[in-house]
């Protein structure tokens, strides 16, 4: 089979691989989408192995097959894996994580929390960019028969993550929702605040992206890289700020000024992955009862909780697409992703 593998500082390559075949408790899936994900770009950009270093993933420096949101049809079945558990053929996304398996963690479905180590598929094991992979069936989650694959692909990390945060925050209807990054976290952010009923303010510092966002459902969009986004919010509030802000950038500056735009007893949520940020604790935190919460991804349900919202809810997620490649043109799609300023890329079979 074929695999798109990063070899580190800006370098994909598509090679050949054997065919995986399933072992006990695993399955095969067939690709038929694999999403690009902002955190790609770490892993893409980085020397071999720094990246996942970086981020406490292990160092492995091996080259892997890369693409962490998959989405397929079961082709086979292992030792021990029961029709039920995995009919051939049947749709299904990855939650791309795998633990012990036994561990509370592992047990509720949040198996990347595990504390006796973890396998990202895509990271530190051979992921979706690839015409089959292989995971643990436990790993499985049911694609709605709404969604189409790319879709699915989505949810399965971008989208997922944003729905994740938004829960996490209990974000309710009518609420003021800021959301910091417009790329596929963050537009996904904004698309599934406005469908959950919260009026959204978007900051970005890509035009291109900035003018996305607006279709999304955004009530108001705010250009960084010319305004001051928390007086900005601020104006836009009454003064008060948000009652929620999210950040999707990682990027220090947006990660304070997310804290800053909140209002009183407000919430901000960090999403974004690496790097760092300081806070004035005082006035920043403490003086306003702000809360600040860091949130990595969701549980395994928690992304079938995702899809049936999207399906639901007629998203049309969709729309979140830019691009869509074939698997042989690896290298042209992450040196377009790389530019920050476009849409969501996604791999089709
Ligand atoms: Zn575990
Ligand atoms: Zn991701």
């Amino acid at each position: 089979m074929r695999g798109a593998v990063f070899l580190g500082n800006r370098k994909v390559e598509l090679r050949t691989f054997p065919d995986p075949s399933p072992g006990p408790g695993e399955v095969v899936i067939e690709m038929k989408a694999s999403g690009m994900c902002g955190s790609d770009l770490k892993f893409y950009r980085a020397p071999p192995g720094e990246a996942q270093k970086a981020l406490g993933l292990g160092g492995n420096a091996e080259p892997f097959i890369a693409g962490h949101e998959p989405c397929g049809v079961v082709v086979a079945r292992g030792p021990g894996v029961s029709e039920r558990e995995a009919p051939i053929g049947q749709r299904v996304m990855d939650h791309h994580y795998s633990g012990c398996g036994v561990c509370p963690h592992c047990r509720v479905g949040w198996s990347q929390l595990c504390r006796a180590g973890i396998t990202v598929y895509g990271v530190t094991a051979h992921g979706g960019h690839a015409d089959y992979l292989r995971v643990p069936a436990r790993t499985l989650v049911p694609l709605p028969e709404e969604l189409s694959f790319a879709e699915g692909a989505a949810v399965a990390c971008g989208t997922g993550t944003a729905y994740g945060a938004l829960r996490r925050m209990r974000l309710a209807g009518g609420d003021t929702l800021a959301v910091f990054g417009q790329g596929p976290v963050g537009l996904s952010a904004t698309l599934l605040g406005a469908a959950m009923g919260a009026r959204v303010i978007a900051v970005e510092t890509s035009s291109d992206r900035l003018s996305l966002c607006r279709a999304f459902g955004a009530d108001a969009t705010i250009d960084a890289s010319k305004d001051d986004p928390v007086k900005a919010i601020r104006d836009l509030t009454r003064g008060e700020g948000v009652a929620l802000a999210l950040d999707c950038t990682g990027a220090a500056a947006a990660r304070k000024a997310a804290v800053q735009c909140v209002k009183t007893w407000g919430t901000a949520c960090y999403v974004g992955e690496g790097g760092d940020v300081t806070l004035d604790v005082s006035p920043d935190l403490l003086r306003r009862q702000v809360t600040l919460i860091g949130s990595w991804t969701f549980s395994a349900m928690g992304m079938l909780e995702c899809a049936r919202f999207v399906a639901d809810n007629r998203i049309g997620l969709e729309r979140i697409f830019s691009h869509r490649w074939r698997l042989e043109q690896a290298d042209e799609a992450y040196r377009s992703f790389d530019t920050q300023s476009t849409g969501k890329g996604v791999f089709l079979f």
